[in-house]
């Protein structure tokens, strides 16, 4: 024997009915013995309590009546025809008309009880389970209808009648001896011992099917729904859940008890304790194996099982002095809370023990405070406890699993995922059970702590890095142009996606929180809004996506101002933009201990040398404990290259006009002669290397004479360059009579930093400098005979780009 329920979207539409009819055929002619227990047609529960409710506040109901009664005739013409569909329109009629009449008292006395209220919804099962037996019925099936109310015996808590088991397995007994065939069960609905229809509490067909199941001594529970079973999470807030092959009875309830909708947690205990199994299918893949619910645990190796959430939910605290050490304390409030009926989600208790939390869901959040209150009165009264605190707009994610009491990481791992995504625990509860830990939380955070605490279990989940760019010259040009070509390898073999949700220049901004298609990106920006920074940020932070990381591809100081904002939201930042590491140091090192405390990363390896590894390096001898003694370095690909190319044979204006129609310069060379960007760079590896250093203690040798550095305009520049040729010349020729050539250097030593033009001979590392290059030599007091060098390409959009994607990744890795 089998129970099989077949939910809501299952028998929504006379597709999905005939869907469910072949399964049902293929048991049948499989020789199985079964039941078939259902739902109401998808959406009819909550638009009947809508047409419930409608009626009491004395709004019209009568269109929205029709169409759902349009809606059942429908679906009856659909599927049968001749006599049985003459017979079930008949039907059909007379119930959406006993429902009118119903309806249109509640409208006349403007009362709606709550028993009032399940004998509506009862027409939804009663109309699809009829339905569906006439169906099987046309199909020359032997399937009677039976209304579940005539055998499930509860008591009187309409909305969410308790079962009497011991009556209502009799009476499913007898009925089944009676009546041959598949029966047709109405799930969800119940009666009074009076014959009072009653309901089973939303969702409650799956329990109906456990019922049958354990009075049947059924081999097998069969809950057919929309999804692949159970999932590692809710599929609405992450898409890639997977599905679970098998769960434990104590996983499934703890699961559906913290919001996975999947099963109605009532419906575990009578499977579990008659050992039924439970297999949840999805009607829609009926050949996927779904997940198996029973006593046997899967095998080891699983961190967790799942992650369950429910979406609202108010936390009560009663607080107060006279708690401590007095016993019955908690006795007293849990009876107070009983005595109303409330469902209790989650307790926790502070050790000092004067403080308990629970936390409920919104509609019995005010009942539960007055009974609290009443019940803690006399002491609230003499100030030894406070009344109940109430706060709302909070959500529950709970991480399940049998493994959880064997492994000693998991807590530390669920809050690393939250710690690092900004979200902030309001409470925390283990169960005793130890098959779960449960965490409040702020409910905007919900979605985001979901899928950071699935990426942190599940090592064959995705990663999802959520970018924010701004700035579209050549490097976030380029930037975009290697994720977009390097995306599908990061999927594939590391787990990795980089998602564009927002990118913005001076002109305009566009956002896609689910991610723009990276390729698109000029097009998306061009129908963007006006570009406003603060509103970028804004929105960014609002989309409060997890894994976040802000690039910021500009120069200029306007981005950095907002980089405090940034960081304090819990969004890492990558950037090539000097301006805030060099800035001032109070600013620099606030924005690094901000990133400390909310756990995200600020980073700017590309500030010098573009993507060669020296801050990297430098911070690494530090942290080891080696002491940096001198830094030496060309840091300016455009200084390098000037002054490699000026050789004996050639004028210095010439050498400058030449870069600049390679494009190394800026449009006006002295941008990069007056040596302001080496004097940042020098600044931030110096800091790196642990001095307090402002950019205004860097003593600089000006390479250009006044003349030069006053005329009103390149043209002018040039032709003072011209005229200084012999300065240059002096300069480039003593050298050569000493063996040296003229190398433009920042040095950092002994606390102080200076740049300028300096003579270097054969022995040294940057003699053979040509062509550009940066390099930098470390002299510390592991390397002290010989400088660690390096050297390479220090600008250029490739290299920089690469540079950020690098530290993108190191964002998502360190996670
Ligand atoms: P039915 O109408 O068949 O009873 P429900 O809507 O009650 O179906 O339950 C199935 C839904 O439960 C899924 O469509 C899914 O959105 C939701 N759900 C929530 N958590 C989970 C989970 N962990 N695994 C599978 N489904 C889940
Ligand atoms: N139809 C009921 C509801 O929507 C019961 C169920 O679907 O399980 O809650
Ligand atoms: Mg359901």
């Amino acid at each position: 024997m089998k129970i099989l329920k077949f939910g809501g979207s299952s028998v929504a539409s006379p597709d999905t009915i005939r869907q469910v009819a072949a399964i049902v055929e293929s048991y049948y002619e499989a020789g199985e013995r079964f039941g078939v227990v259902v739902s109401a047609m998808g959406g009819v529960t909550d638009a009947l309590l809508e047409l419930a409710d409608r009626a009491a506040s004395g709004s019209d109901f009568t269109e929205k009546l029709d169409a759902l009664r349009v809606r059942h005739l429908d679906a009856a013409t659909g599927l049968l025809d001749g006599d049985r569909l003459r017979h079930t329109r008949e039907k059909f009629e007379r119930r959406f008309a006993k429902l009118d009449n119903i309806l249109q008292a509640v409208q006349a006395i403007r009362e709606l009880t709550a028993r009032t209220k399940d004998y509506i919804v009862s027409f939804g099962e009663r109309n699809s389970a009829f339905l569906l037996s006439q169906f099987l019925a046309s199909k020359g099936l032997q399937a009677p209808y039976l209304d579940a109310a005539n055998v499930v015996i509860t008591d009187d808590r309409f909305g969410g009648a308790r079962v009497r088991k011991e009556d209502t397995y009799a009476r499913i007994q007898a009925w089944m001896a009676q009546f041959p065939g598949i029966p047709v069960i109405t799930g969800f609905l119940g009666a009074t011992e009076d014959g009072i229809r009653t309901t089973l509490g939303r969702g409650g067909s799956d329990y109906t099917a456990a019922l049958f199941g354990a009075a049947l001594d059924a081999e097998l529970i069969e809950i057919w729904t929309d999804v692949n079973g159970i999932l590692t999470a809710d599929p609405r807030d992450v898409p890639d859940a997977r599905s679970l092959k098998q769960v434990t009875y104590a996983e499934a309830m703890e699961m559906s008890h913290f919001g996975a909708k999947v099963i109605y947690p009532p419906t575990i205990r009578p499977a579990l304790e008659a050992d039924i199994p439970i297999v949840i299918k999805n009607t829609f893949q009926p050949g996927f194996e779904g997940t198996r619910i029973s006593s046997v645990k899967a095998p080891n190796g699983q961190l967790i099982t799942g992650i369950a959430s429910i979406d609202k939910v108010v936390l009560l605290t009663l607080r107060g002095t006279g708690m401590i050490g007095v016993p019955g304390f908690a006795a007293r409030l849990f009876s107070a809370l009983s005595a109303e009926g409330v469902n209790i989600i989650m307790i926790t208790q502070g050790s000092s023990e004067h403080a308990i939390s629970f936390a409920v869901s919104p509609a019995d959040a005010l009942p539960a405070k007055a009974a609290v209150d009443k019940a803690f009165e006399l002491e609230i009264e003499r100030g030894i406890v406070e009344p109940v605190k109430m706060e709302d707009d909070l959500c529950i994610i709970a991480i399940i699993g049998e493994s959880i009491k064997n492994r000693h990481n998991i807590a530390g791992m669920l809050f690393r995922a939250l710690g690092a995504n900004g979200v902030n625990v309001v409470a925390i509860a283990q169960g005793s059970s130890e098959l779960i830990i449960s965490v409040v939380l702020d409910r905007a955070d919900k979605r985001k702590a979901v899928n950071a605490v699935h990426e942190m279990f599940f090592s064959d989940a995705i990663t999802r890095v959520h970018l924010f760019v701004v700035g579209t010259g050549l490097v976030g040009k380029e930037l975009l142009r290697q994720i977009e070509a390097q995306n599908p390898t990061l999927i594939r073999d590391h787990a990795l996606e980089i998602k564009l949700c927002g990118i913005a220049n001076s002109r305009r901004m566009y956002f896609d929180a689910s991610g723009m298609p990276i390729a698109d990106w000029p097009t998306l920006l061009d129908q963007g809004d006006k570009s406003d920074l603060a509103a970028f940020v804004t929105a960014m932070s609002e989309m409060n996506l997890r894994n976040s990381v802000f690039v910021d591809c500009t120069a200029g100081d306007r981005v950095p101002a907002f980089y405090g904002h940034v960081l304090d939201h819990s969004i890492s930042i990558s950037t090539p933009n000097k301006v805030a590491a060099s800035g001032p140091l109070l600013r620099f090192r606030r924005l690094k201990q901000l990133a400390r405390a909310n756990n995200v990363s600020y980073l700017y390896e590309t500030n010098v040398g573009a993507a060669l590894p020296l801050i990297a390096t430098i911070r690494d001898l530090v942290r080891s404990g080696d002491t940096i003694l001198k830094i030496e370095g060309v840091l300016s690909g455009t200084l390098s290259y000037i002054f490699g190319a000026y050789t004996a044979d050639k004028r210095f204006a010439d050498v400058v006009r030449e870069a600049k129609a390679l494009g190394f310069t800026e449009p006006d060379p002295r941008e990069d002669l007056k040596g302001l960007d080496v004097a940042r760079k020098i600044v931030i590896l110096a800091r790196e290397a642990g001095a307090a250093m402002e950019l205004s203690d860097v003593e600089s040798d000006p390479i250009l004479p006044d003349a030069c550095l006053h005329a009103p305009n390149v043209e002018a520049f040039f032709a003072e360059l011209e005229a200084a040729e012999s300065f240059f010349a002096g300069h480039r020729d003593a050298a050569a009579q000493n063996g040296c050539v003229l190398r433009m250097l920042a040095t950092y030593q002994d606390g102080h930093c200076r740049i300028g033009l300096q003579e270097v001979d054969a022995s040294s590392p940057f003699y053979g400098l040509t062509g550009g290059d940066n390099m930098v030599a470390i002299t510390s007091k592991r390397y002290h005979t010989h400088p660690l060098i390096v050297r390479g390409p220090g600008a250029g959009a490739e290299v920089t780009a690469a540079g950020v994607f690098a530290e993108i990744i190191t964002i998502a890795k360190g996670r």
